[in-house]
């Protein structure tokens, strides 16, 4: 079945409503979708069966059912309905969140490291909310990509790109506390953000932007000895993001090059790259892709074509492809099957008002209350650190 002509309607400007709609519907549906094929190989999944999969989707008489949203979306609401309720950054009320949510829902595909984390998050006798994660792996911390797929909210609700930065790092670290773990989140989360103000319209430059922030992030020393202690170049962000800029330079990219320079895999280091890939090598249309196809469509399709951690790749590329498209650009279908999809949206549009809630001339947009740190309307600030 042929998918109806949509109506699509201008974007709007930088940080529109339609964009922060788009970015985390698109989360929502590149998750849900790509839960279909996650563990997969890419040989297993040729693009015709991703796109008679997604055809099917439009499919009318396919009835009610829906496709249900994992740990990435479970994640993401948590971290969005915090930052409202908190109007800021909280760390007791976020992990309490997760934890909660963990045990309301076991069952949406969290690993085995996080389920660990988020069991002893769930103590009340926890007073600090970061060491669970810190002990994880021998004390080194995780690497994977669980912060970096719920980083969405941070994108928008903070103005402030250091705002973005430092909070989206402590939010991570509630889970993943090796560099290469938060680090992935906030570079997936300043994508997002410059999504948002339309930055993928100039890709070298979103790139180059890019770059030049995460050089500033990945120089902090603990990034260094964890680059070096996973016998990974130095600011291996950077190292990544440069060979998206490669692989995007070139006419034709064929997906095994992809994975191999890139990766498809839990790391962030394998994942969020990847992601920023797909999004923006979707920006114009692609022999194999349809040519009904827009371009977050086309986005989620190339993301599962990839296999491997498909539902995270997938999620974090709608987001960036959805902040630059907007809502008007995603399927009805599409929408219609997946899970929470509503709720992503009225989510989104809470978070615009807070975004363009700025504060006060000298406003510090802080306030301490126990062991929490509440950062309010996005204006900048000292930087909270995690307790030791
Ligand atoms: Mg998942």
């Amino acid at each position: 079945m042929t998918a109806a002509p949509r109506l699509v309607t201008a974007v709007g400007g930088p940080a529109s409503l339609c964009r922060f709609r788009g970015a985390l519907v698109g989360a929502v549906l590149g998750d849900c979708i790509g839960g279909e094929f996650e563990g997969t190989e890419p040989e297993e999944i040729p693009l015709d069966r991703v796109l008679q999969y997604l055809d099917g989707l439009e499919d009318e008489t396919r009835g009610d059912s829906i496709l249900q949203y994992s740990d990435d979306t479970a994640m993401t609401r948590c971290v969005a309905h915090s930052l409202l309720t908190r109007a800021g950054f909280d760390e007791q009320d976020m992990a309490r969140r997760f934890a909660k949510e963990y045990n309301l829902a076991p069952f949406r595909g969290y690993g085995a490291g996080v389920m660990q984390v988020l069991k002893k998050l769930a103590s009340p006798q926890l007073s600090d909310v970061y060491q669970p994660a810190r002990a994880q792996f021998g004390g080194r911390g995780s690497f994977g990509n669980g912060g970096a797929m719920r980083a969405a909210p941070f994108a928008l609700a903070f103005r402030d790109r250091a705002d973005v930065r430092r909070y989206t790092r402590l939010g991570a670290m509630l889970t993943h506390s090796c560099s290469l773990g938060y680090n992935g989140a906030i570079l997936q989360a300043l994508a997002v953000h410059l999504s948002l103000q339309g930055a993928l319209v100039l890709p070298q430059d979103f790139l180059k932007t890019l770059i030049t922030e995460m050089e500033e992030v990945e120089k902090d020393e603990s990034a260094r000895s964890d680059a070096r202690a996973l016998n990974e170049s130095e600011f291996p962000f950077c190292a990544r993001l440069h060979r998206v800029k490669e692989l995007l330079e070139r006419n034709n990219v064929s997906v095994e090059e992809v994975i191999s320079e890139l990766g498809n895999g839990i790391a962030a280091l394998h994942s969020v790259p990847t992601a920023i890939f797909c999004a923006l090598h979707c920006m114009e249309p692609r022999e194999g892709l349809p040519e009904k196809y827009g371009g977050l469509e086309r986005t989620v399709a190339f993301s599962l074509s990839l296999g491997g951690d498909t539902d995270t790749i997938a999620c974090m590329a709608g987001a960036i492809a959805g902040a630059h498209y907007g809502i008007d650009a995603i399927s009805q279908s599409w929408q219609r099957c997946c899970e929470a999809s509503e709720e992503a949206d009225m989510l989104a549009q809470r978070l615009h008002n807070m975004y363009h809630r700025a504060p006060p001339e000298g406003d510090p947009g802080v306030l301490s209350s126990g062991n929490s740190q509440q950062h309010l309307r996005g204006g900048s600030s000292s930087e909270p650190q995690p307790p030791e």
